[in-house]
């Protein structure tokens, strides 16, 4: 099983794929964890992402695109996975389709987790405070510029999934074990 997992940044996407891993033994792909360890790596990805995750913009289509395209091909992926963080423009949702097709694989469902922005502001405040310096990207101006990030390039991919009739919505606001039952009443028993 194929799942995409769509929201703004601090919407609990990592911590949902988490347990979805977990539950249904689909590995979880997180563009973004990918890009820190490259970053970590001094790779030469890593230091083409760095600044530019520090500020909350994106990396540019190609350097993600190939990342998972790379990833997909690997035999833990086989069974189904769950992305993460990707895709995050229209023209890597066209790519994914594109990779997927070449394949003969389907997406088996996309959820977007709907959040109240504000709230998601607060979150995310309180992840940074936590963290302390692990997560250079979560200081507030990085964080606002996260979010506009979100509406201006990757929110156009809901109604890219809309439109063929794909996307399915659920309640972000929900606690955490809220979340994962509204996405384990959509999954059912599909690959579990
Ligand atoms: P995340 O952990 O998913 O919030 O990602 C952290 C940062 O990595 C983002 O703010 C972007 O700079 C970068 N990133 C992660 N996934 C993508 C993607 N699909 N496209 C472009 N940049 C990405």
């Amino acid at each position: 099983m194929i799942l995409i997992l769509l929201g703004p940044p601090g919407c609990g996407k990592g911590t949902q794929a988490q347990r979805i891993q977990q539950a249904y033994g689909i590995v979880q792909l997180s563009t973004g964890d990918m890009l820190r360890a490259a970053v970590a790596s001094g790779s030469e990805i890593g230091q083409r992402a760095k600044a530019i995750m520090a500020r909350g913009d994106l990396v540019p289509d190609e350097v993600v695109i190939g990342i998972i395209a790379d990833r997909i091909a690997e035999a833990d992926c086989a069974k189904g996975f769950i992305l993460d963080g990707f895709p995050r423009t229209v023209a890597q949702a066209r790519a994914l389709d594109a990779m997927l097709g070449q394949k003969g694989l389907t997406i088996g469902h996309i959820i977007e987790i709907v959040v109240d922005e504000q709230a998601l502001f607060d979150r995310i405040e309180g992840r940074a405070a936590e963290a302390g310096e692990a997560r250079a990207d979560d200081n507030a101006d990085v964080l606002r510029n996260r979010l506009k990030t979100y509406h201006d390039q990757t929110a156009p991919i809901i109604p890219y999934y809309r439109d063929k009739g794909m996307l399915e919505q659920i309640d972000g606001m929900a606690d955490i074990d809220g979340v994962t039952a509204q996405i384990e009443a959509i999954l059912g028993d599909s690959g579990r």
